[in-house]
């Protein structure tokens, strides 16, 4: 019997879809081979060229799509010039974690080798860390909820951010679980940091006290916490020494970059916005218009955003080849790159997006990545 699943594809703007497409053939490629899983793919307009040209950032019919679908994979949205009267950007990705309650931003920091990394510390390459951010409170809260803000003017403006105990709860069982898988594969691996400021904010304050309350029900795994200002300097110093970094919204946007940064770059940082009964899968870049229409983004992180999403699909639905095929993915992914076979130009190579999908394709075809 053949498990369907419905995937809505939304490529958006700029390198959004010159990396989807790249993503589609590898996915077709890897569709071949695999057997008892298929998936059927409906793409959906969205994004700021979308806002441009038609008044609307994202349709009502494409929310509708993603609402409905198994799954979502998503490329980028967002373009520099294009933006609302307010002068904020057009961001349906935001406006989707909210309609679709994707409170945790799964973000795999692991260093793949042969990739070249900033860090010259051999350790570096043994980094395998992943920030879960919370999504759906924290600094954006008052993004969604103008109302509840005073009026800004030139002279001054106000933000809010609101941090929930049930908010905190979810985020950090899912950190948790995840930890506990992680050790199940790698028994290094099991520990949970709760990154905050809660020396100044109130709100972090109550997120650190949920943390160390859920912490306490999961004896088997370790526990600690660390201020988001010296996680910024651990990270450079020595990354090699974490697992899952549970955080909120804001610092977890921006250690999000950082991390990229020590993998290679942002052409190689996947993640998954998940919930309890949905989940969204996007490279962990923007739209990059400065290199958009090239032929040069680095699809990889998009890639491993798709092999995040057949693993996801696979545990929920409990279709353990659809799990394999998402190892296989990530293996064919990591030999590439171990074996030199592409240089991308975010590397200063002259591998453009079709050719690194290419040869993926090529390697998934003569199935050397099985070890
Ligand atoms: P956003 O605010 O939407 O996250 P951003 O403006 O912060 O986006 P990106 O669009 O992610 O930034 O681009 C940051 C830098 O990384 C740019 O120089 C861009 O060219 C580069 N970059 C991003 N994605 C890729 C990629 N897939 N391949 C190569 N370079 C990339």
């Amino acid at each position: 019997m053949t498990a369907d699943f419905r995937i809505v594809v939304l490529p958006g703007d700029g390198i959004g879809p010159e990396v989807m497409a790249a993503c589609l053939a590898v996915l077709g490629a890897l569709q071949q081979s695999g057997s008892g899983w298929r998936l059927h793919f409906e793409t959906h307009p969205g994004g700021a060229q979308c806002y441009a040209d038609t008044g609307t950032a994202f349709p009502a019919l494409s929310m509708r799509a993603a609402r409905e679908a198994d799954a979502v994979l998503f490329g980028a949205m967002g373009l520099p010039h294009v933006r609302y009267a307010d002068g904020t950007e057009i961001a349906p990705q935001l406006d989707l974690r909210d309609e679709l309650d994707l409170y945790a931003g799964v973000r795999p920091i692991r260093a793949i080798p042969g990739v070249p990394l900033p860090l010259a510390d051999p350790r570096a390459a043994t980094v395998d860390l992943v920030i879960v951010r919370e999504q759906t409170e924290g600094w954006f809260y008052g993004r969604l909820n103008p109302d509840r803000l005073p009026p800004a003017s030139e002279a001054e403006a106000f933000d809010l951010g609101r941090i929930t105990r049930a908010g905190s709860e979810r985020l950090f069982d899912f950190s948790f679980a995840l930890a506990a898988r992680r050790k199940a594969r790698a028994p290094a691996k099991g520990r949970v940091t709760c990154v905050d400021k809660a020396n100044v904010h109130r709100g972090l304050a109550l997120m650190n006290k949920v943390f160390w309350e859920v912490a306490a029900r999961h004896a088997d795994l370790a526990a600690d916490h660390c201020y988001v200002d010296a996680m910024a300097l651990n990270l450079l110093r020595r990354p090699w020494e974490y697992d899952v970094l549970a955080t909120e919204n804001q610092f977890g946007d921006i250690l999000s970059d950082l991390g990229a940064g020590l993998i290679g770059g942002m052409g190689m940082a996947p993640s998954g916005d998940i919930g309890d009964r949905h989940a969204l899968f996007q490279p962990s870049h923007g739209s990059a218009p400065d290199i958009a229409g090239q032929g040069k983004a680095n699809p990889t992180a998009m890639l491993l955003s798709a092999a995040m999403m057949l693993e996801w699909l696979g545990q929920r639905h409990a279709v353990p080849a659809l799990v394999e095929a998402a190892a296989h993915l990530e293996s064919a992914v990591d030999r590439v790159f171990a074996e030199r076979r592409v240089r991308p130009f975010e590397f200063g190579g002259t591998d453009g997006t079709t050719a690194i999908a290419r040869t993926v394709i090529d390697v998934l075809a003569t199935r050397e990545f099985v070890a």
